[in-house]
């Protein structure tokens, strides 16, 4: 046997998604996405030792990476990149599990496997509704869809490439609660990792119930994670910090998904009330809690990035406890929203103003990335797609892109008004049933 192309993450962890399909881990890209089952129909022991997950783990063996899976880290490797591969070989559970790759049945199972590091999204459960994600991932998304598309017929929807797109996403329900938390109770004593996220985890009863757990049989030596919007720190009378001072700093982070700050970021992040935001922030800095902020980069926030990156360094600095802190930047990649919407001038001038930012006084990681976006040419049809789309997300808001981001206006005129054209198509489209409860405070909301 090979050793030199296993990854440890098909013997020892699982990555659970919000409409029960379960992955091998978060990085995989492939042609489309390798399930290796579903935890609303099948148990997790099912699942581990399942054909999809068996399978893996012999091309594994074989000493082949599979690539229907694993381009990433293939790609990554090619190229000389430290990969997720590497990072999960080098935990320190990896000889614990490589002893366990040794004792792999021909046909791929394992038998007293452990699952040490648990990724867990397991529902779209959110109280936002964010301008750079989608309704697999929000509650509030899927929400606000059924309210537009209840006054659109199936014929406009089934003509139109985006309504069709949301629709076909909107159709499943998503988990809301996990059917079986039994694997929780019996692999609790082995596992090593958690990362919470979601949909907003702090919202969902099952982190409270593995958080609780896990303080009391006082295994704080469970590294746990956090992706949060920051918008709850406390669930049904539990308080995360109580639980949260017992864990060693080493041991615990928080990441902010922070993208702005005020009516911007309650625009952005809608369903966002930033004092309440920026309060929680305040709570755990003050508390001593390791957070960062992690933060999206798009064409709506990216010409404001010199100052904001200013403003959550004051938000999030601890001038007095020695913990590293980081601004996380992530580039959003979608068309319609993606940096690439902007005019070239407009770009430059961002990117001048960054280059300007002392590294040494903002840690700030993939600013590199951002600048690559920055220098790649407008995208003219993206640029009608984001008018286009934005126009529709702002049927049902109070707010609307003008108020909230001002600068877009002059892109406007400069393409002959598109804001206002698109969404007078839309309010044309929401016409067609006219007379039911929603289209009346859709048609009020548009109108106001
Ligand atoms: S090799 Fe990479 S993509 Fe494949 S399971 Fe491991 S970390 Fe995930």
């Amino acid at each position: 046997m090979t050793k030199s192309k296993i990854c440890i993450h098909p013997w020892s962890h699982v990555n659970i998604n919000p409409n029960g399909d379960v992955w091998p881990c978060c990085h995989q890209r492939g042609p489309e996405m390798y399930v290796l089952g579903n935890f609303k129909t099948q148990t997790i022991e099912e699942i581990f030792n399942d054909e999809p997950m068996r399978k893996l783990r012999r091309d594994m063996i074989a000493g082949k990476l599979p690539e229907e899976v694993c381009m990433k880290c293939i790609e990554y490797e090619k190229m000389d990149i430290f990969s997720p591969r590497m990072e999960a070989n080098r935990q320190p559970y990896a000889p614990e599990i490589m002893k366990l790759v040794e004792q792999t049945k021909p046909d791929g199972s394992i038998e007293n496997f452990k699952i040490k590091y648990w990724d867990l999204r397991w529902s779209n459960k959110c109280n936002m509704a964010c301008i750079m994600c989608d309704p697999d991932w929000s509650s509030l998304w899927t929400q606000n869809l059924r309210a537009h598309y209840k006054n659109m017929s199936d014929e406009v929807i089934e003509s139109d490439g985006m309504l069709k797109h949301y629709r076909d996403k909107i159709g499943d329900d998503k988990v809301m609660h996990v059917p079986d938390m039994g694997w929780i109770d019996k692999h609790i004593h082995d596992v090593e990792n958690i990362y919470f996220a979601g949909g907003e985890p702090l919202l969902m009863d099952e982190h409270w119930y593995i958080l609780e757990k896990l303080d009391k049989l006082g295994r704080h030596d469970v590294k746990i994670k956090y992706n949060t919007n920051m918008s709850k720190i406390e669930h049904l009378g539990k308080k995360g910090l109580d639980y949260w001072r017992n864990w060693p700093r080493s041991h615990m982070s928080i990441e902010a998904s922070i993208d702005e700050t005020g009516e911007r970021a309650e625009y952005i992040r809608s369903g966002t009330v930033w004092p309440t935001v920026e309060k929680n922030i305040r709570t755990l800095v003050d508390a001593e809690v390791k957070v960062q902020p992690n933060t999206s980069i798009g064409a709506y926030n990216v010409m404001r990035l010199p100052e904001l990156l200013e403003e959550l360094w004051e938000l999030f600095k601890r001038p007095n406890v020695n913990i590293p802190l980081r601004i996380n930047l992530n580039p959003v990649l979608n068309n319609w929203c993606r940096i690439h919407i902007l005019p070239d001038e407009w770009k430059q001038n961002t990117k001048q103003k960054l280059l300007k930012i002392q590294q040494a006084k903002f840690p700030v990681t993939k600013l590199e990335k951002i600048l690559y976006e920055l220098d790649r040419p407008q995208n003219i049809d993206a640029t009608h797609a984001f008018f286009r789309h934005i126009s529709f997300l702002d049927l049902n808001k109070h707010t609307t892109l003008f108020d909230a981001l001002p600068e877009f206006k002059e892109l406007d005129d400069m393409y002959g008004n598109l804001y206002d054209k698109f969404k007078n198509e839309w309010i044309e489209k929401s016409n067609y049933k006219r007379h039911s409860s929603t289209s009346a405070d859709i048609h009020s909301s548009i109108h106001n």
